[in-house]
C-alpha cells in the first residue's frame, strides 16, 4: 500500500508536488466558466454583518460522512454569525456564492485535476476560486476532516465531550486558501475513555477502533479481534485434550494456559487460516484481523520452534512472524485488501534476522518497558527500545506503535510524559510508523490523570506531528480553566520539571507501573502542588472549572493517600502511623472519586476492589521480633509468615527492600517468606495461613502454616549466635487424603540504592564463577533469570554492591534446592528478588518435604 507519509521528506515532497499540480491545473476550466473564477488574492465574505450570500452545496450521491460535514458547517457557521447556509446539491444547479462540500459535478468542473487518488479515504484538499470555496476530499472521512480543518482556521475548537470554542462573529472573511492536508498516520487512536466520544473523535481526527464512530463520521479503523488472540483461534478446551502439540511446549510440558501456540505445527497453521477466514466473513466492516500472541510469556520450546528461533538469530519473533507471513499470504488470495496484524511485545519485541513483514501485515510494536518522561532519543533507559524501533523500521515502512500514556497500576499518578509525547510522535514519523495505538485509562468511568488534555494534544499529533504542543497545551489550560489556568499551567509546569533533564527539571525517570513513592513525587513536590491547587481553586470563576480543578487535584491527593499508607513497625505492631486518620482520608478520597464517575484506580480492578482491600489489609499486625547481637528481625506471622524486618545493627539499616505502600497486597508482599506451589510456573502459590507458636526464646521462633488442601508446614526461623544470619527451616508435610503436587520456593526481596553496579556472584556447580550484573547499559533495567542443573549456584550466591563489596548473601544444602532464580529492577524501586525452589514432588498422604535456607549480611571484603 504506497504511503507517502512513512518519513517527513517524501512527505513534504508530496505535498509539495500536489500544491504545485492542483495551482497549475485549475487554469484551463476557470476560462470556461461563466462566472470569473479571479485567481486574484480576494478575500472570500463568507458572511457579513450576520448575512451570508452563500449556499452550502454537496453531490447528490455525498457519502454520509459528507453529508454530516455539510451539517456541521451550516450548525457551526450559524452558531458562529446567525447566518444559516441553506445546503443544496449538485442536481439543483446551484448559481451564485456556493461552498463546495465534497466531490460534485461542479467541482469537476471547476477544478477537475483535485489529485483525489493521492488525497486518499482521509486527506483533503481547501481551495479559494472566485466566489467559491472548496472543501473536498475522501469520501470516507476527507471531507469531513477538511470541513472541521476549516472551522478549525475560524477559530473553532473542541477541546473535550462539553468545553468547545465557537467564536462570536458577524463576519467572517476567508483569506485565500490553497492546501491539502493529510494525516500523518493512517490508524490514530488515541485510547482513552474521554476520546472515545463520537463528536468529539470525529472533529479531532482520530478514526480508531474503540472510539464510538459510526457511518454517519465515515465508519473508523476497526479491528477484529484487537489483540491477543492466540487462545481465541484455538481454545484450548477445544483443542487441547485431543492435540496437546498445538500448544506450546514449556518447561518440558504442553502448556494450555498462560502460554501460547506452537507456531512450527502445520495444522496450527492451516486452522489460523480458516479462522482468519471465518473472522472476515463474519466482520467484513473490519479494517484489520489480529493474529497476536497471549497477554504473557511461554512460547514454544519444541524443537522446530527453537530452531526457527535459531535462524533468525536468536529472536523469538521469528516463528511469529514467519507463522504471520504464511496466514497473511492465504488471506491476501482472497482478500487482497484485509490486513493482518500481530505484536512485537514483551519478548517478541526484537526484530528477526531473516523474515521480513509481508506488505499485508502490520506489526504492533509496544515499547513497554520504555522511560515514558523523556524523549526515547535522549533517555539512556530508552536506548534498548530505539535500536528495535529501528530494526524494525528498517525492515517494514508500515510499523504500527502501541505506546502507553498512563501508569496502569495507578491511573490517577501524576504522569508527566508531555515533553516524551512531542518528541516520539514525530520520531515515530520518522521511523515509518504509519499507525498508532495511544494506550491510556479506558475503564468505563475514564477520569485517567490529565486524560482529556492529553488526548487532544495527541489527537493533534496524530494528524500533524509538526503541532506546537505548548501551544496546543496553553489554549486548552486557557479555555478549560478559565482564571484558574494559571496556577493550572504552574502546576503543569511544575510536574513536568520533575522529569525534565537537568538543568531545566530534576530529571527523573518514569515507567508506566512507577509506584507512588518514585522519587520524581517528592513531598516537596506535592506541597508546592497543593499549593497551586488551592490558588485555583479560589481563583476558578464557574462550578465547571472549579470542578475540573478538583478533579485534577485527585492525583495529588492519591499520592499523599499512597505516601501515608507505609507501615512500620512499633510497639510490637506493625502498622500504618495514623491508621485513624488514613482511614478517614481513604473514605473521603473514594467519595470525591466516585463524584467525579471514575470507576477504576487500577486496570482491571473497580473501586470496591479497593475498598475490600483497604478494609482487608490495612490494620495493625502482631510482630515477634529475634534478636542477637548482629540482627534483629522482625516478622509479622499473619503477613503470609514473612520476616518483614531484617536490620543490621551495627549500621542501623534494614537489608530488606521497603516495598511501596502503593502495591495493590500491601503490606503483604515483599520481605523474606516461604510459599507452596503446584510447579514452577503456576500464577499462584497454594493459599496458607500462618501462627506463631509460643515463642521459645530470644533468637528462635515457630510457625505453624495450615492449607485449605491438607498441607501443613512447620516453619523454624533461628538468628545464628553472635552471627548476621538467619536460620529458615520449612517442613511440608501433606495432612490431606490424595497426593498433591507441590515445590517449596523461599524468597527475599532486597534491595539497594541503585543496582547500577550490583551483581549476582556465586560458583556454579560445574565449578565456574559466576559474576553477573543486573544492569547492562543499553539495556532495559530489568531482568530475570534461572539458574538450574550444573549452572545452579553451588550452595551460595551472594547479591552485593561491585564497588564496596557489601551486601546479603544466601546460604543452602544443595540438595534440596532444584533451581535459584532472580529477578530485579532498576526502575524507581531498586530491588531484586532472589529465590530458591526445592524438587518438584507429587507428596503422598503422609509424605514430608524440607527446604532450609540461610540469608546473611554480606561484609566487604578488606
Ligand atoms: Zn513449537
Ligand atoms: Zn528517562
Amino acid at each position: 500500500m504506497e504511503n507517502p507519509n512513512h518519513n517527513d521528506k517524501s512527505r513534504r515532497q508530496f505535498l509539495k508536488s500536489a500544491v504545485l499540480s492542483s495551482v497549475g491545473l485549475a487554469t484551463g476550466r476557470i476560462r470556461a466558466l461563466s462566472a470569473p473564477l479571479n485567481a486574484a488574492k480576494e478575500p472570500l465574505s463568507l458572511v457579513k454583518q450576520g448575512k451570508s450570500t452563500y449556499s452550502i452545496c454537496t453531490s447528490e450521491t455525498a457519502s454520509p460522512s459528507e453529508k454530516r460535514a455539510a451539517e456541521e458547517l451550516q450548525k457551526f457557521l450559524e452558531e458562529m454569525s446567525g447566518a444559516r447556509l441553506p445546503i443544496v446539491t449538485d442536481s439543483e444547479t446551484p448559481e451564485g456564492d456556493l461552498v463546495l462540500v465534497g466531490n460534485s459535478k461542479l467541482v469537476q468542473q471547476l477544478a477537475p485535476r483535485i489529485p483525489f487518488e493521492r488525497l486518499g479515504s482521509e486527506g483533503f484538499a481547501l481551495r479559494t476560486a472566485g466566489n467559491r470555496l472548496l472543501i473536498v476530499g475522501g469520501a470516507q472521512r476527507g471531507t469531513m476532516y477538511g470541513v472541521y480543518t476549516f472551522l478549525e482556521k475560524l477559530g473553532c475548537r473542541w477541546y473535550t465531550r462539553d468545553v468547545s470554542v465557537i467564536p462570536k462573529k458577524s463576519t467572517l472573511t476567508v483569506e485565500p486558501l490553497d492546501e491539502i492536508q493529510k494525516p500523518a498516520f493512517e490508524y490514530r487512536e488515541p485510547f482513552f475513555r474521554e476520546a472515545s466520544d463520537k463528536d468529539w473523535a470525529a472533529r479531532n481526527k482520530v478514526n480508531g477502533s474503540a472510539m464510538n464512530l459510526d457511518d454517519s463520521t465515515g465508519g473508523k479503523f476497526v479491528y477484529f479481534p484487537f489483540v491477543h488472540t492466540f487462545y481465541l483461534i484455538l481454545p484450548p478446551d477445544k483443542y487441547f485434550g485431543d492435540h496437546p502439540e498445538y500448544y506450546a511446549l514449556v518447561d518440558g510440558k504442553r502448556r494450555n494456559e498462560r502460554a501460547q501456540l506452537c507456531l512450527t505445527n502445520p495444522n496450527v497453521l492451516q486452522l489460523t487460516i480458516k479462522t482468519v477466514l471465518e473472522w472476515i466473513e463474519q466482520h467484513p466492516e473490519a479494517s484489520i484481523y489480529s493474529v497476536s500472541q497471549n497477554d504473557c510469556e511461554g512460547w514454544c520450546e519444541c524443537d522446530n520452534c527453537m530452531r526457527v528461533e535459531q535462524e533468525e538469530g536468536g529472536a523469538h519473533s521469528g516463528p511469529i512472524l514467519r507463522f504471520v507471513n504464511a496466514v497473511a499470504a492465504e488471506v491476501a488470495k482472497q482478500h487482497p485488501e484485509k490486513l493482518i496484524d500481530t505484536l512485537a511485545y514483551w519478548y517478541s519485541e526484537p526484530p528477526p534476522l531473516h523474515a521480513r513483514p509481508l506488505p499485508n501485515v502490520r506489526i504492533r510494536l509496544c515499547p513497554i518497558g520504555a522511560c515514558e518522561a523523556h524523549a526515547y532519543e535522549i533517555c539512556k533507559e530508552d536506548a534498548y527500545f530505539m535500536n528495535h524501533l529501528r530494526a524494525w523500521s528498517k525492515i517494514t515502512n508500515q510499523l504500527y506503535i502501541w505506546h502507553y500514556v498512563t501508569n496502569f497500576s495507578h491511573y490517577l499518578l501524576p504522569f508527566p510524559d508531555f515533553d516524551e509525547l512531542a518528541a516520539d510522535i514525530p520520531l515515530y514519523g520518522k521511523n515509518g510508523v504509519v499507525g498508532i495505538f495511544l494506550e491510556g485509562d479506558y475503564a468505563e468511568g475514564g477520569g485517567g490523570e490529565n486524560a482529556e488534555l492529553r488526548s487532544y494534544v495527541m489527537a493533534r499529533l496524530l494528524w500533524n506531528p509538526r503541532v506546537d504542543v505548548n501551544k496546543i497545551i496553553n489554549e486548552f489550560l486557557t479555555t478549560c480553566y478559565g482564571k484558574a489556568a494559571r496556577p493550572m499551567r504552574a502546576y503543569f509546569d511544575l510536574l513536568q520539571r520533575q522529569v525534565r533533564p537537568a538543568p531545566q527539571g530534576k530529571g527523573n525517570h518514569m515507567w508506566i507501573y512507577t509506584s507512588p513513592g518514585a522519587p520524581y513525587l517528592s513531598e516537596e513536590f506535592l506541597a508546592q502542588s497543593l499549593k497551586l491547587f488551592h490558588e485555583a481553586e479560589t481563583a476558578a470563576d464557574d462550578d465547571a472549572a472549579k470542578a475540573r480543578v478538583g478533579k485534577a487535584r485527585l492525583s495529588i491527593d492519591y499520592v499523599r493517600l499512597m505516601h501515608a499508607k507505609a507501615f512500620e513497625v512499633r510497639a510490637g505492631s506493625y502498622a500504618p502511623a495514623n491508621l485513624e486518620q488514613l482511614k478517614e482520608s481513604f473514605q473521603s478520597f473514594m467519595k470525591d472519586v466516585r463524584s467525579f464517575g471514575i470507576t477504576q484506580l487500577h486496570e482491571g480492578v473497580g473501586l470496591n476492589v479497593d475498598e475490600e482491600n483497604f478494609s482487608k489489609f490495612i490494620k495493625p499486625y502482631h510482630v515477634a521480633t529475634l534478636e542477637n547481637a548482629a540482627l534483629r528481625i522482625d516478622v509479622a506471622p499473619e503477613l503470609s509468615g514473612r520476616i518483614i524486618r531484617m536490620i543490621d545493627r551495627k549500621t542501623g539499616k534494614d537489608a530488606l527492600h521497603r516495598p511501596d505502600p502503593g502495591e495493590r497486597l500491601y503490606p503483604d508482599v515483599g520481605g523474606l517468606s516461604v510459599f507452596v506451589y503446584p510447579d514452577y510456573l503456576a500464577a499462584r502459590p497454594y493459599e496458607a495461613k500462618w501462627e506463631l507458636e509460643p515463642q521459645t526464646g530470644q533468637t528462635e521462633l515457630r510457625l505453624t502454616g495450615t492449607f485449605p488442601n491438607g498441607l501443613k508446614a512447620g516453619r523454624v526461623i533461628r538468628l545464628e549466635k553472635d552471627q548476621p544470619v538467619v536460620h529458615t527451616e520449612t517442613a511440608l508435610e501433606n495432612g490431606g487424603a490424595s497426593a498433591l503436587d507441590v515445590v517449596l520456593q523461599s524468597r527475599f526481596l532486597v534491595g539497594s540504592r541503585s543496582l547500577d553496579w550490583a551483581v549476582l556472584s556465586f560458583r556454579q556447580q560445574n565449578g565456574k564463577a559466576v559474576e553477573q550484573k543486573l544492569i547492562e547499559p543499553g539495556q532495559e533495567p530489568r531482568g530475570s533469570k534461572v539458574y538450574d542443573g550444573l549452572e545452579q549456584p553451588n550452595g551460595e550466591w551472594v547479591f552485593a554492591d561491585a564497588g564496596t563489596g557489601e551486601g546479603l548473601v544466601n546460604r543452602f544444602p544443595k540438595d534440596q534446592v532444584s533451581r535459584c532464580f532472580a529477578q530485579w529492577t532498576g526502575k524507581t524501586e531498586s530491588a531484586v528478588t532472589m529465590g530458591l525452589w526445592s524438587a518438584k514432588r507429587s507428596l503422598a498422604p503422609g509424605e514430608a518435604l524440607k527446604l532450609e535456607a540461610d540469608y546473611g549480611i554480606h561484609k566487604a571484603k578488606h
